[in-house]
């Protein structure tokens, strides 16, 4: 254990986890020259083409006589939790800062949270070969915002490879070996699952820490959270790909395949020992289980496909534990399932890989958070979605999610910022001055932080403001569903839980939106937004003159349904809900006003 250092690279996102993990591996000849590529540890192919990291990755180094495992980690606030996982299974951790950013919102987060745990953490600023570089700023601020000694800051360029050699004797000598954990028998054996996955060929993988004692291929192995009992198939380390070794002992970090089939046998923050003394060990601390805070409905614009969605959202939730999914009827849509995740881009990633890996036309509809609605009856019950929403007259109060929002921005953008979370419900808790930064903390419904908080932020602050969230308490609102009907019919994906204040402003605006969106008909279509009975705004698609149609007068029906299915192949992703084809943009309209 002498020779062990476990240490994960953490920072805001593109600060250059990714490219400094390149480094890594080429200066340590873990990855042959050959192999090499860019973010090496990206290894999904929506990963690589956005350039961001979704998964933590380990791998094992040898330098010097010394055994690294590293773990590279997202920067993305929708996927926090991959680092708090990463950085349990870790004595240390390098907190990189871009030297041309310097510290942003996840910086100081995630610092925050290796600081909690105990780590030892190496700061370095990155990307000194920059020209725009602000080395003795960036220095400033990492003693002045996170009270670290100045000293202790090390610069490299994970671009060029300079100050690299200098990093990892700093990771050898200042992170501290594991060390066993306070249990006496040291026979005992004790591992922490920070991850897991599912491969098709081998069953349910668990990615472990050993704290305690060791794990042999062969070994009846026991989960003491889930009371699943499998067998420890292989054992092995990531270099990165997986490598069998002949065991696992106390201080490493590495892989056991298993015999489960079901991957809810074995989740991340559980605690794997050894089936024959499982009664003599207790759990280690673990994690609290992560719960998706936004809900998005999938529905495919082909009625027909819906089997293949849910055969697609099962394949996905195998290695993406966050995921959770439930069948929904849309009396407009029809079938879809409603679908729990972690964020926006969670969402959109989701969105994505359903349709590139399983060639799935989806409409999805806008997303909406879960709100908690005491009942006149004092029942508390949680909605996760507007239509849902009972009627008024049984809803003595409607609780909505909040979050404890911090932004840093720089001094000069503070006015608009503020004006920003004003407008947007949010309630001032703290200001701090930090050199020339500003943090500001607000109390801010999730709701808010869907309906285009995250760009209007990013466009009052030119791009220079930087945001980091933990979701907190629900809390009493006064709400109102807003319903949205197109040509007379009440489009439910459409309806919104919106604050009373605001119905007015957002009704309008709405159905200018949708206006623009609806394509016309042959008739004139109305799109309405009401309260309950009570039309709020009105606006009319007005009728389309040219009709494929009308020009056969008579006409046999099979000519009419081709020339119908040329016009529908033309608009894709639309789905037919009564007589009218609604696009995709009209159900994510909400979103843009
Ligand atoms: P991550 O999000 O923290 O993993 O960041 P990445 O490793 O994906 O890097 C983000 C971007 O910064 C990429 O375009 C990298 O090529 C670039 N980058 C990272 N480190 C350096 C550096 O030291 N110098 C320069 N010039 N660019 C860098
Ligand atoms: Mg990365």
């Amino acid at each position: 254990m002498q020779q062990i250092r476990n240490f994960a690279i953490i920072a805001h996102v593109d600060h250059g986890k990714s490219t400094l993990a390149d480094r890594l591996l080429e200066i340590t000849g873990t990855v042959e020259k050959r192999r090499m590529q860019n973010q090496l540890l990206d290894s999904n192919p929506i990963e690589r083409e956005r350039g961001i990291t979704i998964k933590l990755a380990p791998v094992r180094m040898h330098y010097q006589n010394y055994i690294l495992n590293l773990i590279d980690t997202p920067g993305h606030v929708d996927f926090s939790y991959e680092v708090s996982r990463s950085l349990a299974a870790c004595e240390g951790a390098i907190l990189l800062v871009d030297a041309t950013q310097g510290v942003q919102a996840q910086t100081l987060a995630h610092y925050q949270q290796a600081k909690k745990l105990g780590l030892t953490i190496i700061p370095v600023i990155n990307k000194i070969d920059i020209n725009t570089a602000d080395v003795t700023g960036t220095q400033k601020q990492i003693s002045e915002i996170l009270n670290l000694n100045p000293d202790s800051i090390l610069l490299v360029s994970a671009k060029t490879g300079a100050g690299i050699p200098e990093l990892l004797q700093a990771v050898i000598s200042r992170i501290p070996q594991p060390s066993n954990s306070q249990i006496t028998n040291n026979q005992l054996t004790r591992a922490l699952v920070f991850n897991s996955n599912f491969d098709p060929h081998l069953g349910v993988i668990a990615w472990n820490r050993m704290v305690d004692g060791q794990i042999k291929t062969g070994d009846k192995i026991y989960l003491l959270g889930t009371g699943a009992t499998a067998s420890a198939i292989e054992v092995g380390v990531f270099t990165p790909q997986r490598a069998p070794t002949q065991l696992l002992s106390s201080g490493e970090v590495g892989y056991v395949v298993t015999n489960l089939k079901d991957l809810s046998l074995l989740t991340a923050g559980d605690t794997l020992t050894n089936l024959v003394t499982m009664n003599q060990v207790t759990a280690l601390p673990g994690y609290s289980p992560i719960k998706p805070v936004v809900f998005v409905s999938f529905y495919p614009t082909e009625g027909s496909e819906i089997n293949t969605l849910r055969g697609a959202l099962s394949k996905l939730q195998l290695s993406d534990s966050a995921l959770t999914f439930v069948p929904e009827f849309s009396p407009a849509l029809g079938n879809g399932f409603r679908v729990g995740l972690l964020g926006l881009l969670h969402a959109d990633i989701v969105q994505e890989r359903l349709e590139r890996e399983f060639g799935l036309d989806l409409i999805a509809a806008a997303p909406s958070v879960s709100y908690q609605i005491l009942t006149m009856n004092d029942k508390l019950i949680t909605i996760n979605q507007a239509s849902a929403l009972p009627d008024p007259s049984v809803i003595k109060e409607i609780r909505e999610p909040m979050l404890d929002l911090s932004i840093f921005v720089p001094q000069q953008y503070i006015g608009p910022v503020i004006q920003l979370c004003q407008n947007h419900r949010g309630f001032q808790t703290h200001i701090q001055y930090l050199a020339l930064l500003v943090q500001l903390s607000y109390s801010l419904p999730l709701a808010e932080l869907i309906r285009g908080f995250y760009n209007s932020l990013k466009s009052v602050s030119q791009g220079f403001a930087t945001l980091d969230y933990e979701l907190a308490s629900y809390q009493t609102a006064d709400l109102v569903k807003l319903d949205v009907l197109i040509a007379g019919d009440k489009i439910d994906a459409l309806s919104q839980i919106i604050p009373r204040a605001q119905a007015p402003y957002l009704a309008k605006n709405l159905v200018d939106t949708l206006q623009n969106v609806v394509p016309r008909q042959n008739f004139e279509v109305p799109i309405q937004a009401s309260i309950g009975s009570h039309i709020l705004a009105r606006a009319d698609v007005k009728a389309y003159r040219k009709d494929v149609i009308a020009k056969l007068s008579g006409g046999d029906q099979t000519r009419k349904d081709k020339l119908l299915k040329i016009q529908k192949k033309g608009k894709a992703r639309m789905k037919r809900v009564g007589r009218i084809d609604i696009p995709q943009e009209a159900f994510l309209s909400i979103l843009k006003i």
